[in-house]
């Protein structure tokens, strides 16, 4: 299966604005912010949505939602509050089919989301 953008940014073929990663985990801002911090945390293991995680990728899931946690507080949104989003599949409006979490934070959030 080709790359998706993600994989080719997780394998530094395509430039990104990272702040932070490791030998599992990339995260860089989004290209299209939907809010003042908008920050993508994917694995670098290709896995499309979260349907297709298996129990093996625990550990790894886990850590995407600590690295979301870093990135949070080194952009100064820990305190004030962030959301973080996982869209599975076209009808939650994933477009990107390389599993990710988004950090949007520095403006209030409504809920229900839309
Ligand atoms: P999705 O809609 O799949 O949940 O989120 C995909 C996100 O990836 C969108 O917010 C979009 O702005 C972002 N995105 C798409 N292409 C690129 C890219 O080439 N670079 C970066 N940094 N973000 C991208």
């Amino acid at each position: 299966m080709p790359d998706t953008i993600f994989g080719q940014i997780a394998k530094g073929e395509v430039s990104a604005d990272i702040l932070y990663q490791d030998e599992e985990v990339v995260a860089f801002r989004d290209i299209g912010p939907q809010a003042p911090v908008h920050v993508l945390v994917i694995p670098r293991k290709p896995i499309a949505t979260l349907n297709e995680a298996q129990p093996e990728d625990a550990e790894l899931l886990g850590k995407l939602f600590l690295v979301a946690a870093r990135v949070a507080a080194q952009e100064g949104i820990a305190e004030s509050g962030y959301r973080v989003v996982v869209n599975c599949n076209a009808g939650a409006g994933q477009t990107v089919f390389h599993l990710h979490l988004h950090v949007l934070g520095g403006r209030p959030m409504q809920w229900p989301p839309g």
